[in-house]
């Protein structure tokens, strides 16, 4: 049997460090997605930000994966959940988030499973009703550094595993070290879905809808902890992908 083909949202930026492209929109992704992906045994695909008014082309990539992938990334507006922007508000590009949001529909559509990391996580929620953070420290102050200042491959603080949930039937823990390089948090999580996994200070570290067509979203960075060489890390892909098996 072939291996899964799993698709990886890409991401956009505009060139700022090439004088000769400077303000031209680049596609990239991470090599540590990629990496994730493959040493799960699945394929992996980028899937380009593709404009909101050729849904018809986006839905043609996701028919022809069997799982999405969400990556991280910039900010995701808060007009999407009904908000206006707070001062502490990072960047954000819409074009990024309507084609999250043309993914995931057609994801629901296609039933294909999802996982969802740091921006895919948020993305899922709010998709599915929910409503974020814009900035936690200004937000929901006293809490712990979800910013890292450490390198991006180390473990900044914990996360305590629900029972009887994906993310726990695959570290076997209740607790667990995680990175954090986010300063938006899932605050009213979608209905149909359960805050698996949370920071001591109550901030959403991982969401699960495992009833129906499995939609799992972590708020960490496991394709960069399994870079850095954390098997666990390595294992929690693992265990999604065997799911298309
Ligand atoms: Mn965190």
């Amino acid at each position: 049997m072939d291996n899964p083909i799993i698709g990886i949202t890409g991401n956009l930026c505009v060139v700022d460090n090439d004088a000769h492209f400077n303000g031209m929109k680049r596609s990239f992704l991470n090599q540590d997605y990629l990496d994730l992906v493959s040493k799960s045994g699945a394929v992996p695909v980028i899937l380009p930000v593709t404009d909101p008014s050729r849904k018809a082309l986006t839905e043609q990539m996701v028919r022809h994966v069997d799982a999405v992938l969400l990556s991280g990334g910039y900010d995701i507006s808060p007009s999407f959940y009904g908000e206006e922007a707070l001062p502490h508000l990072g960047y954000s590009m819409k074009i990024i988030d309507s084609f999250y949001f043309d993914v995931i529909r057609f994801a629901e559509q296609y039933q294909k499973p999802v996982f969802g990391i740091c921006k895919g996580m948020q993305a899922l929620n709010v998709f599915y009703g929910g409503t974020l953070y814009q900035d936690i420290s200004s937000q929901k102050p006293g809490g712990l550094q979800h910013c890292q200042a450490a390198s991006y491959q180390e473990e900044s603080h914990k996360a305590a595993l629900e029972p009887d949930s994906f993310l726990f039937s695959s570290f076997g823990e209740t607790q667990i070290w995680v990175n954090s390089h986010h300063h938006q948090a899932v605050r009213i999580p979608a209905p149909g879905f359960r805050i698996t996994a949370r920071a001591s200070d109550g901030i959403a570290e991982g969401m699960e809808r495992m009833d129906g067509v499995p939609l799992i979203g972590v708020q960490w960075h496991p394709e960069m902890m399994a870079g850095g060489g954390s098997q666990e890390q390595q294992k929690l892909f693992g265990d999604f992908t065997a799911l298309l098996k």
